[in-house]
């Protein structure tokens, strides 16, 4: 307990994963801290049944050719599905015939433009709607999309942070048939010194560097890789220095939103094609995409984002699992009811390690990114998503931020 630690990480994400990746290189002595039993944070795969893998939280490799997570599964032998996705599409049409669909393309098109071209000097996504034609038809269609990417409302979202992923993210996205959760979790070094079930409760600046407290004892280190969700950093659950009161209002400026999913089990595979996708209730922003039978697995996964994921969730997962199967069975007619059986699903808003799923800045707050990144005195160094001016909300862009944070504490270290 009286030794000190060159480098402490508090939090086994990808950020916390990908950080420890690099220190295990270094001539330095590091040590990984987490909260909850397990290594992963918000990338977790888990088996409902025997052979089928699936993610409650990250699984998709958007900008896969820029993302670095597709060399760590290709080192590891891990294989990739390089399919496209069939999000935008709607199984044969059903409840939203071909010329709505157009429309609600186009719409969504001129939104972009109005953000790109014009942007509004609030820096508010719905004042961009606002001016776009068809805003009356199509308002819930966006919000069902903007949810979906950013778990949050409309009017929720900054402009500049939307234009800032958009412009640096690319149209593709793979999978891992064996789950991105397991690979996250896997990449961790064995050799990495790693205490789970440890949550940190607060941090003392020191001559030496940080105190650590958790419940069982304080750890002593010279610098902190802090990893941790905006939700949980601003949350207060870890104590921090009043020196730090700047990096806690930009974490709740960039706050998480809520996205959840349900898995369905597909009993009797006819009528369900598999790689195939519908909305819900095109016409609604409470209602979800669901996404058939995932690389030919008997599932069906369900994502709501934003105000769907906040109503629905906030009456329980039972109401959660009626609600999927009463949009599809109103889709695909009454006998799919007797074919769709619960799986599992996520809880991302309700777990105290996490409190929602992804973040995003409020209008004219896109900025708190930089000043969240931003190291404290070279002894407390900022790691995780939201830390990522472009990546954000995303399983690559916590690795990269990982690693940048890992680079900076050897810089200050000398190591
Ligand atoms: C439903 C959902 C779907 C998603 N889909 C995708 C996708 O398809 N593609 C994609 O790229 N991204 C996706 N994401 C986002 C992606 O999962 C995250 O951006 C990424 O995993 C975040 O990693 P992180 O290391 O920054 O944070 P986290 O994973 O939150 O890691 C932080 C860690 O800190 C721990 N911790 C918290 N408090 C303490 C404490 N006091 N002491 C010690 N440890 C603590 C937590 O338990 C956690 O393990 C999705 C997320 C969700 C929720």
């Amino acid at each position: 307990m009286h030794s000190i630690t060159d480098i402490v990480v508090v939090g086994a994400g990808a950020a916390g994963v990908a950080a420890m990746r690099l220190l295990a290189k270094a001539n330095c002595t590091s040590l990984l801290l987490e909260a909850s039993p397990r290594v992963g944070g918000r990338a977790w795969t888990v088996m409902p049944k025997s052979e089928l893998h699936v993610d409650l939280g990250c699984g998709w490799l958007h900008s896969a050719e820029q993302n670095p997570w597709v060399q760590v599964a290709e080192e590891a032998g891990v294989s990739i599905d390089r399919r496209q996705a069939a999000w935008g599409t709607q199984y044969q049409n059903l409840d939203f015939d071909p010329q709505e669909q157009k429309a609600a393309r186009k719409f969504l098109r001129d939104w972009n433009s109005e953000m790109l071209e014009r942007p509004p000097e609030t820096d508010n996504a719905s004042d961009a709607a606002l001016r776009a034609e068809g805003v009356d038809r199509w308002r819930p269609y966006l919000e069902r999309v903007v949810g979906a990417v950013s778990g949050k409302r409309l009017n929720e979202v900054s402009v500049t942070d939307f234009i800032n992923y958009r412009q640096a993210s690319t149209e593709t996205d793979w999978r891992l048939p064996e789950g991105l959760g397991h690979l996250v979790a896997s990449s961790l070094p064995r050799e990495a010194h790693t205490l789970v079930g440890i949550p940190v409760t607060g941090m003392v600046l020191e001559p030496f560097g940080v105190s650590l407290h958790t419940r069982s004892g304080t750890l002593r280190a010279r610098t902190v890789i802090l990893t941790v969700s905006t939700n949980v950093l601003a949350s207060g659950a870890i104590a921090l220095p009043t020196e730090l009161t700047d990096w806690r209002v930009a974490a709740s400026d960039l706050s998480l939103g809520c996205n959840e999913k349900v898995f369905l089990e597909v009993l009797s595979p006819l009528g369900f094609e598999p790689e195939t996708q519908v909305v819900g209730n095109p016409r609604s922003s409470l209602t979800g995409a669901h996404y058939i039978r995932p690389l030919g697995n008997n599932v069906v996964e369900s994502f709501y984002g934003g105000e769907a994921a906040s109503e629905i969730w906030a009456l329980g997962h039972n109401h959660a699992y009626d609600f999927a199967i009463n949009e599809l069975v109103r889709l695909f007619g009454s006998r799919a009811r007797a074919n769709l059986r619960p799986l599992t699903i996520s809880g991302w808003k309700q777990d105290p390690w996490v409190m929602g799923s992804y973040s995003c800045a409020a209008p004219r707050k896109s900025v708190s990114r930089t000043q969240l990144a931003r190291a404290y005195d070279g002894k407390i160094f900022f790691a995780g998503e939201a830390t990522h001016r472009t990546a954000f909300s995303t399983v690559h862009g916590a690795f990269l931020s990982g690693e940048r944070a890992a680079r900076e504490a050897l810089d200050a270290l000398s190591v």
